[in-house]
């Protein structure tokens, strides 16, 4: 069922790839990644979208439409093509602003899905779902899910503090039980969801991958070292729940190291923004500021190189759907230390590619990483684990290859339901 593409988008089919329409609401392939609202999704559905065109599938990404300066459609790689469609204003919004745009999006997308339905939509992020099964049930298009993150989590953490909306977990629900198949992306996802109600055998687990071209392990060049100071990295976007104030905490108590943070806004605006004026304000307070580098968003394709000049990368979220920054540390050979929450309870092999540690506890994160600056050797034997293990597990190709697998078995099933009502209808008319 592979295609080929006219110039007006349209699709042919020939071979057995398949359609496949990626629906990412706020998450944009094209979006420049360390923002509030751009990390981890936008990276998935981009390196997931060229991997499953590389298997010989046709993928149409769809995102919600921010600036109206760039062109509607976007090829972003052979085989893959990133539409943006009109749904609410052109301009870049809050994705927890972006609800009451999802009727447009919808309508919009069963417009295309009518005149040239895909095999299959994959719907990223909740409202997301809500849109693409909208859409997909108008048109009869099997619908796969992926969450990325979960309004029941973000609830249980985040409290009052939680700006989605209301609505979020009553949708949250219904589209895990209207959709097809779910792919959540680590195994505490699946008991979250079954916590919902959702039956495991509905879910696969596909985590996200790392790109493997990009994150290699070199020779620890160490560029901007100050000294002789030991080197950590926080990478990420610059959300509380990050728990970077916690690494800062830490910090305190591990003498001799810098830090480095990457992420937040754009290095230009790092002097106004509200988050890097919290963590330089958290970092005084733990009288780390001469240790403390605030980087502001670096490029992607700058962050192996910034990866491999630190002894230990920390995450140390208070919760975390999946982590892709622990995977790209261990895919340049860098040991972690992470939180022991969400997908780096798969990923982070503890005391094998790093420590895992309870959220919240910055002196217990801080004791871990001492343990690991005091043991050379420890650190390299942890980043050859870490680096051998990402590139036997979590390169995008086996991860489009696990995914491909999750579509298939929804189109057998919708196969065997529809050859299933037509030998029952057939049945009944000859009755
Ligand atoms: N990232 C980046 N530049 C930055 C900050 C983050 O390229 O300045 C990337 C990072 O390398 C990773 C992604 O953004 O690929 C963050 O994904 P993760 O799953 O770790 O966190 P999320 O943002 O999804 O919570």
């Amino acid at each position: 069922m592979s295609s080929d593409r006219t110039s007006s988008g349209q699709i042919s089919k020939v071979g057995d790839g398949l359609n496949i329409a990626m629906v990412s609401e706020h998450a944009s392939p094209l979006a420049c990644l360390g923002g509030a609202d751009a990390g981890g999704q936008n990276v998935h559905v981009a390196a997931l979208s060229v991997a499953l065109a590389r298997l010989g599938h046709q993928v149409v990404v769809y995102t919600r439409r921010t600036d109206p300066t760039m062109p509607k459609r976007v090829v972003l790689a052979p085989n893959v093509l990133v539409e943006q469609v009109t749904a609410g204003p052109a301009a870049d919004l809050p994705k927890d602003e972006l609800l009451p745009h999802m009727d447009a999006f919808a309508v919009q997308l069963a417009r295309r899905w009518r005149s040239a339905p895909p095999d299959l939509v994959h719907a990223h992020f909740w409202m997301s779902g809500l849109a693409a099964t909208t859409a997909a049930g108008v048109c009869g298009i099997p619908v796969v899910q992926t969450f990325h993150a979960l309004g029941t989590v973000k609830r249980r953490w985040q409290g009052a503090a939680d700006t989605s909306p209301a609505e979020r977990i009553g949708v949250e629900r219904r589209v895990a039980r209207t959709v097809d198949r779910i792919i959540a992306t680590c195994t505490d996802e699946v008991v979250e969801l079954s916590a919902m109600g959702v039956s495991p055998a509905s879910i696969d687990v596909v985590p996200c991958g790392v790109d493997l071209d990009l994150f290699t392990p070199g020779r620890p060049d160490a560029p901007v070292r100050n000294g002789n100071r030991r080197r950590l990295l926080a990478l990420g976007r610059l959300v509380p729940r990050k728990g970077v104030e916690d690494v800062l905490a830490a910090l305190a108590a591990i003498p001799d190291a810098e830090l480095v943070v990457v992420g937040g806004p754009d290095p230009a605006d790092l002097a106004t923004d509200a988050a890097a004026s919290r963590l330089r304000q958290v970092a005084a307070e733990n009288g780390v500021s001469d240790r403390t580098l605030l980087l502001g968003r670096v490029p992607h394709s700058e962050l192996p190189e910034l990866i491999r000049s630190c002894d230990v990368v920390l995450a140390a979220p208070w919760y975390e759907p999946f982590g892709i920054v622990p995977l790209e540390a261990m895919a340049c050979g860098v040991p972690v230390v992470a939180t022991a929450v969400g997908g780096m309870k798969d990923t982070v092999i503890e005391g094998v590619t790093g420590s895992l540690v309870p959220p919240g506890r910055p002196q217990e994160l801080a004791a871990a990483v001492r343990a690991l600056l005091a043991d050379d050797r420890k650190r390299i034997d942890m980043g050859n684990a870490g680096s051998e293990r990402v590139r036997s597990n979590y390169g995008w190709n086996s991860i489009a290859a696990r995914t491909e697998r999750s579509y298939r078995t929804v189109l057998s099933e919708r196969e065997r339901l529809a050859e299933s009502n037509g030998s029952a209808s057939s049945a009944g008319s000859l009755r």
